[in-house]
């Protein structure tokens, strides 16, 4: 369910819910722009009403309200482009349960009314305006319209209930427990009270009977300054939004104002989750526009690479009716993804210069998943390669930086020199190692599996090549021995012959110093590894 959130009858109150919050935000600023404008936005609020003998519910705001021709054009015609498509096509839906599935696919605002209503009745009067409209429909085409002389601020939405049904999975939206539920899901971050009129048990007897309870926290975590939200309340919102209990490594929290205006509060987790190495597994990015939750695992904001980063995204200009699909597409997410992707980087770089500990942690729970990054992420490299750390031969107990292996490269050394194989023993006592161990070379020390493939990728790093040293002529002495490749001639021509059906060549080498001979692969060849994974496969 989590998943397809267009296909979950709950959205309604999300959309009636958003449009009377907007419709506060309108009031709010119009009434700050035109101190004529005589309304009261002292307590603007949203109201859910139940009347459980009518089997009605209603969302009622004192917001901006709308007008008659407002209410022709935004809701009587279907002037928005959405809607209109969903509604084409549920024309062409043979079956009333195919148009269900249409409703669900598309966010088509006001009219996910008709998910849960047979007919809906809309009460509006605009900010400064005396008279005020109703609106009547069945969501079929037509409806009726008149005007209405006292109409309280604001808009109202009477939705007549269809029949509670657990089959038809239509949910008794006259519930408290149900309709608290939902707003807590889908509104919890309104800035508006969300209120609602609840029994209160235990009540005495001269007591009422029922309270009013506002159902929303009210509270965006993202958009408020960094400096005022405590450490305690982003863990609890973490554990929240992520379903753990630890705490997270690290709260990352962004904002940009201007075209596109949007806020972030991203968390790096301080364990990875089971399922990292699984396909298929949920990148856990929430989509809010304007405080509305739109939707969960939003893989369009962060590539797979970073997928253990959890959080939220607010974008301010986005449709409410976005699917995963238009998402993908959209230039803002797309920007939206570039910087975060940026800024989740630079603060695991900023970690690793103050908190070697954590950066420790960091690296041993998600590194196999960021160097896959090195290989899908090519605008981004050099950001990865600056937090990667890997094994040498410098010191089995410690990882190393690039930089660091960089700062220590010997005189004359040109290349940055790797090895990979399937543990470090084997790496260890390999031949190939000799010649780099007795220059007193330092050596990268590659065993996880997709080290194969990054190191293809990767040209170099601060203008050094990587560089196999079980690969091709790894030249360690410049000058070429002329006299000993005369010198050997004759044996070298023998031993080729002798062994013509196992391998290419043999040739002479400077980069051994105990064993007699190794077999080393040609520069273009696969590296033994993928070899034998490519062979395992049958290729
Ligand atoms: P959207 O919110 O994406 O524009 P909707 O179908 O939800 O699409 O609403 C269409 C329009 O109707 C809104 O843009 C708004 O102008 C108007 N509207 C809907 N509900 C309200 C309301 N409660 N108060 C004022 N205007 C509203
Ligand atoms: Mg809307």
């Amino acid at each position: 369910m989590i998943h397809s959130i267009y296909s979950n009858k709950d959205a309604f109150l999300r959309e009636l819910v958003s449009n009377a919050s907007d419709a506060l935000d309108k009031l709010r600023l119009e009434a700050y722009r035109d101190k004529d404008l005589s309304v009261d936005t002292d307590d603007l609020h949203i109201d859910l009403v139940v009347d459980k003998q009518a089997r009605t519910l209603t969302v009622r705001d004192n917001g901006i309200g709308m007008t008659r021709d407002d209410v022709v054009r935004l809701i009587g015609t279907i002037a928005k482009s959405g809607t209109a498509e969903f509604l084409r096509q549920a024309r062409e839906a043979q079956d009333a349960a195919g148009a269900q599935d249409l409703i669900g696919q598309f966010g088509v605002g006001f009219y996910a009314s008709f998910m849960v209503a047979d007919k809906v009745t809309l009460l509006t009067r605009y900010a400064g305006e005396a008279e005020g409209t109703r609106w009547e429909s069945s969501g079929e085409g037509t409806y009726t319209i008149e005007p209405v002389a006292d109409a309280p601020q604001g808009t109202s939405v009477v939705l007549h209930l269809k029949a509670a049904d657990a089959e038809e999975q239509m949910p008794d939206y006259t519930e408290a427990w149900k309709l608290r539920e939902v707003v807590k899901r889908y509104s919890d971050f309104i800035t508006h009270p969300i209120r609602m009129e609840v029994d209160k048990p235990g009540a005495g007897e001269d007591e009422p009977k029922t309270e009013v309870q506002t159902l929303n926290s009210m509270k965006a975590l993202w958009a408020r300054p960094a400096s005022e939200v405590g450490e305690e309340e982003y863990a609890e919102f973490y554990r929240h939004i992520a379903n753990d209990w630890a705490e997270p490594l690290k709260t990352v929290q962004m904002s940009a104002e201007g075209t596109f205006e949007y806020q972030a509060l991203l968390f790096i987790p301080s364990h990875a989750p089971l399922d990292l190495f699984m396909r298929d597994a949920n990148r856990g990015i929430q989509l809010y526009v304007k405080r509305v939750f739109i939707m969960d695992d939003c893989e369009s904001l962060i590539p797979e690479y970073l997928r253990f980063v959890k959080g939220v995204v607010d974008a301010a200009d986005l449709s409410l009716n976005v699917s995963r699909e238009t998402l993908q597409q959209d230039r803002q997410i797309q920007l939206i993804r570039r910087r975060l992707v940026k800024k989740v980087l630079a603060t695991v770089k900023e970690l690793r210069g103050q908190d070697a500990e954590k950066y420790k942690t960091f690296w041993s729970e998600f590194g196999k998943a960021v160097k896959e990054g090195l290989v899908q992420d090519a605008d981004n490299r050099d950001a990865i390669l600056e937090i990667c750390s890997f094994d040498s031969t410098l010191d089995p107990e410690q990882q190393t930086s690039l930089r660091g292996y960089v700062e220590r490269m010997k005189d004359g050394q040109q290349h940055i020199y790797y090895m990979t194989g399937d543990n470090r023993a084997v790496i260890e006592n390999s031949p190939h190692l000799e010649a780099f161990r007795a220059k007193g070379y330092e050596v990268l020390v590659l065993t996880d599996p997709i080290d194969e493939m990054w190191v293809d990728a990767v040209p170099e790093f601060d203008g050094k090549k990587f560089q196999s040293i079980a690969k091709g002529q790894v030249d360690l002495d410049e000058a070429k021995d002329e006299q000993k490749q005369e010198q050997f001639k004759d044996f070298l021509g023998w031993m080729s012959e002798a062994l013509k059906d196992t391998v290419k060549e043999v040739r002479l080498s400077s980069r051994l110093t105990t064993s007699p001979a190794c077999v080393v692969g040609d520069a273009d060849d696969l590296a033994p590894n993928l070899e034998k994974m490519y062979r395992a496969m049958g290729h």
